[in-house]
């Protein structure tokens, strides 16, 4: 039986920190083996492995909360909370004991019951929705979503109960953010977004991108040309891989294995060459997080708006850009001779700021991105909160798709059916989408502050300045800061639309006459 002293000495107090540590470090790595049985259920596990998937990862998922909620670790953490590190020790000390409480105490309130049924009905549900997508069939998949929210409103109550249920969900990826800020934040955008979308796509000045998209792109080509791009901004492929899979993302399984995947359009560069720079961006996060905290919240990502923040500056602030593009048009054109000939860095950069309505998120432009995002998150709320029945759903997404976008999704499979989100129980995390576009423009103009030769250094293929800009004032703050505190350290300023409705114009704006 253990007891918890009530103010423990410093001495005392380091032995329960390198246990408690200890217990947390086991817990990242049985968790981490989660993440690989999630990445080979979405590139490798053939369909007819579901059922047996699902019963490991809820065999899996319930050994992880019993460890989460360990009885021995919750009293350590009470008892240094109460002791001298968590009030005089580092940052990161302070923040570990703070954030491994806080998580202990969520997951304690959770019954194993419901653990269980989470993580089964999410790799139940994915299944049914790859089908129900491949058969634009919104029946296959309306039973599992009814329960998949059923599910999550129950663990919102059971986690937070003094949270609103969206709140408690949204705090699972955004720590501390509430829906009312990111309603203020997300109506500012809109009011500035909405009018110039409609304008760049009212304009009679249209960038020509067919040559991107409608030309001949052999896979094993792209293969081996974004694989170079990839290691060119700075991915280490000693630390992490790139395979194929149908809903392109970025998985952890430890410190150094960063897994990265993409889907290929042999017509179109721009769909995998963006889906990896996205990736990358993502895996350039995890690579620069600091190892000797692995495990830990120091040693973890901010959120997943930051996490998105990431991944969208590379993307689309770096990968977008006309610095970038003289140094990647050489790869490009020796890696695709027939498609790219004639082909000039300016024009390519040109042609990448084409704005077009798309009915697929993925597939959408920079500039009409956030609306798909703020559509979602609209939806997934009403329905949270009580207001929306999931059977609604189609419809709901069809009407307000129209009012934003003027045309109406021909099928559910380009509409409600077309994300794995919801099917794969990340409710409350389409918002952090919006807020990485957000954060990840602010960013850009605290780094371009900060490094002077930053558009010379990315022509010459440079990029670990920004790289190391990057590493030392995002990645290295891991969980010690909230998003938003973050975002001011860094960039002086709180976070704001501003920097991103600047970009848009600039980049986008004279492309199209505005
Ligand atoms: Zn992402």
């Amino acid at each position: 039986m253990t007891q918890a002293p009530q103010s423990p000495s410093l001495h005392e107090s380091d032995g329960i920190f390198t246990a408690a540590v200890r217990h947390a470090r086991r817990v990242a790595v049985l968790a981490s083996v989660e993440s690989l049985l999630g990445w080979d259920e979405q590139t490798m596990m053939p369909p007819a492995g579901g059922p047996h998937r699902a019963d490991q990862a809820a065999e899996l998922a319930m050994l992880v909360h019993r460890e989460r909620t360990s009885v021995e670790q919750g009293d350590r953490l009470r008892a240094l909370a109460a002791g001298p590190i968590a009030s005089r020790g580092s940052v990161e000390e302070q923040a570990t004991i703070r954030l491994l409480l806080d998580e202990h105490e969520k997951q304690s309130r959770m019954p194993p019951r419901l653990v269980e049924e989470l993580a089964r009905v999410g790799v139940e549900a994915q299944q049914a929705w790859v089908r129900a997508r491949r058969e634009s069939s919104w029946a296959v998949l309306e039973p599992w979503l009814t329960r998949t929210f059923a599910l999550k409103r129950e663990q919102a109550a059971c986690r937070s109960p003094g949270l609103d249920a969206y709140d408690a969900l949204l705090d699972d990826y955004e720590p501390g953010c509430r829906w009312r800020e990111l309603t203020g934040l997300f109506g500012a955008l809109r009011e500035s977004l909405v009018p110039f979308a409609r304008a760049c796509l009212a304009s009679s000045v249209r960038p020509d991108d067919r040559f991107l998209v409608e030309g001949r792109f052999p896979v094993e080509a792209q293969r081996r040309f974004v694989a170079g791009v990839a290691r060119g901004i700075g991915f280490d492929f000693a630390r992490g891989r790139l395979d194929t899979t149908e809903h392109p993302f970025c998985t952890s399984l430890g410190p150094d294995d960063c897994r990265i995947t993409t889907r290929w359009c042999e017509r179109s560069l721009p769909t995998a060459l963006f889906g990896v720079l996205h990736e990358a961006g993502h895996g350039l996060y995890e690579q620069g997080l600091r190892r000797e905290w692995y495990g830990l919240p120091p040693g973890e990502a901010t959120s997943l708006g930051i996490h998105e923040s990431q991944s969208r500056l590379w993307e689309n602030l770096v990968g977008r850009s006309l610095p970038f593009w003289r140094w990647c048009l050489p790869l490009a054109r020796e890696a695709f001779p027939e498609a790219l000939r004639g082909i000039a860095a300016e024009r390519m950069a040109d042609a990448l700021a084409a704005v077009r309505p798309s009915f697929i998120r993925v597939e959408a432009d920079e500039v009409t991105y956030n609306l798909h995002v703020m559509l979602r998150f609209d939806l997934e709320r009403a329905v949270v909160e009580g207001d929306l029945a999931v059977g609604d759903l189609p419809a709901a997404w069809n009407e307000r798709f129209e009012r934003d976008f003027g045309m109406r999704p021909p099928d559910d499979a380009r509409g409600v059916l077309q994300d794995i989100h919801w099917s794969a129980g990340l409710v409350g995390y389409f918002p952090t989408y919006t807020l990485g576009n957000v954060c990840a423009a602010q960013f850009m103009a605290a780094a371009r502050r900060a490094l002077p030769d930053l558009d010379a250094d990315m022509a010459g293929g440079r990029f670990l300045p920004l790289l190391e800009w990057l590493r030392r004032e995002v990645h290295a703050a891991g969980r010690t800061l909230e998003s938003g505190p973050l975002v001011e350290r860094v960039t002086g300023s709180a976070v704001s639309a501003e920097s991103l409705m600047e970009s848009l114009r600039e980049r986008y704006g004279p492309p199209h006459g505005i």
